[in-house]
């Protein structure tokens, strides 16, 4: 067992280590290495003759190493983490080995089946509603990303609006007419987002927010069809009110409601998160990826639908050449019903090694860990009000800050405006407030992209309602407090070198 860093409260108590074991050799992203680099270094052409793999390694190591950003790298602590883990690499290679399109239940019926049983698992494990598992109407199914599991929930919820207006005209399915008038209202419907920038604290505005646009959908001749909710925004990792936003959804339920949980929903293993679900049991699908905090490498996004038949009505196509007995049985699931493309991986692999290899036990052991240690940085953050400020968060070990410039008039001098701060300050901000967001808008800039320049630490920002901000994660599959000291002690040296550059 790895023994838990002395200031946390939760060990970490999985018996296998996902971490890697001494510091890596490379920072986290490439050093002088600019764009074009690669293709100098290599043969124009493919060889004509084979070459033996103790050729072909030492090029890892001396072209492509180099060249990556390393995701896994404990001090990268930008974007979102994509983990991996040995049990999930393991199942890859089984995965490759046995490599196959399984679009199809008779393509290989283990693929999917396991991938069946693995998503009920996950669902069961991340507390959502009885009514996605696959025993009654609805499932689960891996997808390559959320944004792909966006897509299909949305072609899927066109349909099934269109199809429900159609029959309400007396339309009959099949015919000319219903096609052509299919055409007409297609144009009519509208797809609603919530806010990507709000924070919780703002959940008021936003329901209210979410009816009044539907309201004017209506008053405008719009359909709204779908929308998506968030558990876990980027830029803050904001939680939606679900409860509310449902309330809201109840005198439209033809909108369908997907829950956006790609990075956070991770965190529903813990059963302090779970309360969060409950009002899932209103909304159509919920997708999270494992491949993003939950050590499964990429690709593999969980998408789970409360009616099945939505998807399949919607997205299946049998032409004879994919017809077979089985299939026409309807005793089988056909995964490819439930997807964009054709061809699908055997990714339902990597999850069973990983649940199995670390048990939820383990997984809430690991989670609990990032979280607290994000509770770490917030803590050290908020002992600094002298330099910095906490924007939003810590939330899912996501805490986003902004520097604290020490005189309005510094930055003016010392960095040229970017027009993006332009934008963030309308004509109705009282002229002191829009001096002190673009002051601190700039030193907060040039804060970040100093620490990224030096390299030892990898971040982003993100801009949320107008204030630029620095995102710091603490949920690396390799991270340990001393990494998150550290970066912490980067963000304290650079913030004093560069509001100390405007006194002198
Ligand atoms: N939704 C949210 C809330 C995200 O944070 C992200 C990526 O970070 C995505 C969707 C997109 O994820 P994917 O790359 O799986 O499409």
């Amino acid at each position: 067992p790895i023994p838990a860093p002395p200031a946390l409260r939760t060990p970490l108590t999985s018996p296998q280590s996902h971490r890697i074991q001494r510091d890596p050799p490379h920072p986290p992203r490439p050093q002088r290495r600019p764009p074009g680099y690669l293709a100098p270094l290599l043969p124009t052409t493919a060889p004509h003759t084979p070459e033996p793999f103790s050729q072909i390694q030492p090029d890892i190591s001396a072209h492509i190493m180099p060249g990556l950003t390393h995701w896994q790298h404990p001090n990268f602590m930008a974007f979102f983490p994509a983990t991996t883990s040995y049990p999930s690499m393991l199942a890859e290679l089984y995965s490759a080995a046995f490599t196959a399109p399984a679009f199809n239940w008779l393509c290989s019926p283990a693929v999917t089946e396991l991938e069946t049983v693995v998503l009920d698992w996950v669902a069961q494990m991340l507390g959502l509603p009885e009514e996605f598992l696959s025993k009654g109407e609805g499932g689960g199914v891996i997808q390559g990303t959320a944004s792909e599991a966006i897509a299909v929930c949305m072609v899927a919820a066109r349909e099934r609006m269109l199809g429900r207006m159609l029959e309400r005209e007396g339309l009959k399915e099949g015919t000319e007419e219903w096609e052509e008038r299919k055409g007409e209202l297609r144009g009519r419907l509208v797809a609603l987002g919530s806010e990507q920038a709000h924070s919780s604290t703002q959940k008021g505005a936003i329901v209210a927010g979410t009816r009044e646009v539907l309201e004017r959908c209506k008053r405008e001749g719009k359909v709204p069809y779908y929308l998506t909710v968030s558990l876990g925004t980027t830029s803050t990792c904001a939680v939606d009110a679900f409860e509310e936003i449902a309330g809201v959804l109840k005198e439209w339920p033809d909108v369908w409601v997907h829950v956006d949980a790609a990075y956070a929903g991770a965190a529903l293993v813990l059963p302090e998160y779970q309360h969060l679900t409950k009002a899932f049991v209103h909304f159509d699908s919920f997708d999270m990826n494992m491949h993003k905090w939950l050590l499964t490498n990429f690709d593999a996004s969980c998408l789970f639908v409360r009616r099945r038949h939505d998807l399949t009505s919607a997205l299946s196509i049998t032409p004879s050449y994919l017809r077979n007995t089985f299939s026409d049985s309807g005793l089988v699931t056909d995964y490819r019903d439930w997807q964009i493309p054709l061809g699908r991986r055997f990714r339902a692999l990597k999850i069973w090694f990983v649940l199995r290899s670390y048990g939820i036990d383990g997984l809430q052991s690991y989670i609990r860990n990032h979280i607290e240690l994000g509770e770490l940085f917030h803590s050290l953050v908020k002992g600094r009000p002298d330099l910095f400020s906490v924007l939003t968060g810590p939330a899912f070990a996501l805490t986003v800050i902004t520097v604290v410039p020490k005189r309005p008039q510094q930055m003016r001098n010392a960095s040229k405006p970017d027009p993006r701060h332009e934008a963030f300050t309308n004509d109705f901000t009282p002229d002191a407030e829009k001096q002190a967001l673009f002051d601190a808008n700039a030193v907060t800039k040039e804060v970040y992209e100093l620490v990224n320049s030096r390299g030892e630490i990898f971040i982003t920002s993100g801009v949320v309602n107008g204030t630029y901000a620095i995102r710091i994660v603490s949920a690396n599959a390799n991270t340990e407090e001393k990494y998150i000291r550290r970066a912490f002690e980067i963000l304290v040296e650079t913030a004093e070198e560069v509001l100390g550059k405007g006194e002198a």
